[in-house]
C-alpha cells in the first residue's frame, strides 16, 4: 500500500526498533529516566531555549500550552481551521474553560491587524481577556503551508504589545525549517513556548515534546501529570524520539520534491485543481469536478493508494518516509484512469 493518508502513519525505523530494545530507562514521573531527561536537553538546545518536556501527543502538548499561558473564562485567539480548534476534540473549553477566537488566516498566516484587535491583556467591557495567540507551522489544513518567520516575528511583536504569549504549534515546524532553511533557534527565539511532534515526518512512534524556559516547562510537568500523561519507563520511547531528532530531519527535502511532483502530475489531469497551490512542504490537496472524492478514494484503494477525503469533492495527500517515487507514480496513474473511465 502507498499510504498518503498522512505522514502520522510513519513505521519506526531498524534503528529506532534496536534503540527501543537498548533504552536506558528509569521512572520518568520520578525524572530518573536518562533516555528522557537526554531528549528533552538535545531539543531544547536545539532551539536554543532552557527546557523541554516530552509528552505523548501534539495534541496534549498545545493543551498543557493553552492552560499555562490563559485562565479559565479567558480567551485564546487562533488561525482558522488550526488544529487547536478544529481537531483537538474542544479540548481547550473542555479541560481549561478557554473561549477559543478564530482569525482569518490565509495560507496559515494569521492576520497581523485581526490579532491585535482579538487580544487583550485584561477583561474589556464585557469582554473576556485574550492572552494567547497559538500559530500553526506548517499549517496542515492550508495545505502544509509556510508561515514565514517574518510573518511569525510580526505577530510576535503584537503579542509584546498586548501582553499576551505566543504558542507555536509546531506539529510540522521540521518541515518548515527544511522548505525555507529557517535555523530552529530563530523559530525558539519567536515563542514564548514551542510544540514539535517527533512521530510524523520524523518517523518516531509516539511522542511530542513542549519548549520554553525552565519555569514554563517546570509548570508544564504539573499540567501534564493533571491530564493523564504522567509516564513511567518511557525512556523506550524517548530512544527512537532521539533518533528522530538527530537524523530524520536531513531527509524532509524528499517528501517535499514527492509532494511538488505529485502536485504538478495532478495539475495535467483533466478536471483536477489545486485549490491551494503548488505545496510548500509535503501536503496537497486536490479539488475534482465532477466525480465525488469518495468515489475516487475508492478507485485509488483498488490500486494500493489510499489518501483522505476530506470534503465531497477533494483529497488530501500527505508525503512522508513510507511512500516513494512508486507511490506517487502509482497514485497519479490510478486518478488519471478513474477520470477517464
Ligand atoms: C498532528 C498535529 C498535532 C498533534 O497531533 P497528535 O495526533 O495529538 O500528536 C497538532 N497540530 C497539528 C498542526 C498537527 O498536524
Amino acid at each position: 500500500m502507498h499510504d498518503f493518508r498522512s505522514d502520522t502513519v510513519t513505521r519506526p525505523t531498524p534503528a529506532m526498533r534496536q534503540a527501543m530494545a537498548e533504552a536506558e530507562v528509569g521512572d520518568d514521573v520520578l525524572e530518573v529516566d536518562p533516555t528522557v531527561a537526554k531528549l528533552q536537553e538535545e531539543a531544547a538546545q536545539l532551539f536554543g531555549r532552557e527546557a523541554a518536556l516530552f509528552v505523548p501527543s501534539g495534541s496534549m502538548g498545545n493543551q498543557i500550552a493553552a492552560r499555562l499561558h490563559a485562565r479559565s473564562g479567558e480567551e485564546v485567539a487562533l488561525g482558522d481551521g488550526s488544529h487547536s480548534f478544529d481537531w483537538e476534540m474542544g479540548a481547550l473549553a473542555a479541560l481549561s474553560g478557554l473561549q477559543a477566537r478564530p482569525l482569518p488566516a490565509p495560507r496559515g498566516r494569521v492576520d497581523v491587524e485581526a490579532a491585535r484587535a482579538a487580544l487583550r491583556p485584561a477583561p474589556a467591557g464585557h469582554r473576556p481577556a485574550c492572552r494567547l495567540l497559538i500559530v500553526e507551522n506548517t499549517h496542515n489544513f492550508h495545505g502544509g503551508a509556510v508561515v514565514p518567520l517574518d510573518h511569525l516575528q510580526a505577530l510576535r511583536s503584537v503579542c509584546r504589545e498586548r501582553d499576551a504569549a505566543l504558542h507555536l504549534d509546531g506539529a510540522r515546524l521540521w518541515n518548515a525549517a527544511a522548505a525555507t532553511g529557517t535555523p530552529l533557534p530563530a523559530y525558539g527565539a519567536v515563542a514564548d513556548s514551542l510544540m514539535v511532534c517527533l512521530s510524523k515526518g520524523l518517523c518516531a512512534p509516539v511522542g511530542s515534546l513542549l519548549i520554553g524556559d525552565r519555569e514554563l516547562v517546570e509548570r508544564a510537568r504539573h499540567v501534564r501529570k493533571l491530564f493523564g500523561g504522567g509516564m513511567r519507563q518511557v525512556g523506550v520511547l524517548a530512544a527512537p524520539a532521539r533518533i528522530a531528532l538527530a537524523e530524520m530531519r536531513g531527509r524532509l527535502g524528499d517528501d517535499h520534491a514527492r509532494a511538488a511532483r505529485l502536485a504538478a502530475g495532478l495539475q495535467r489531469l483533466s478536471g483536477v485543481t489545486l485549490p491551494l497551490g503548488a505545496p510548500d512542504t509535503n501536503i496537497v490537496f486536490a479539488a475534482f469536478a465532477g466525480r465525488p472524492a469518495s468515489e475516487l478514494v475508492a478507485a485509488l484503494e483498488r490500486n494500493q493508494v489510499r489518501a483522505i477525503a476530506t470534503g465531497p469533492a477533494t483529497i488530501r495527500f500527505v508525503t512522508h518516509h513510507g511512500v516513494g517515487d512508486e507511490g506517487v507514480d502509482a497514485a497519479l496513474a490510478a486518478l488519471e484512469s478513474a477520470l477517464a473511465a
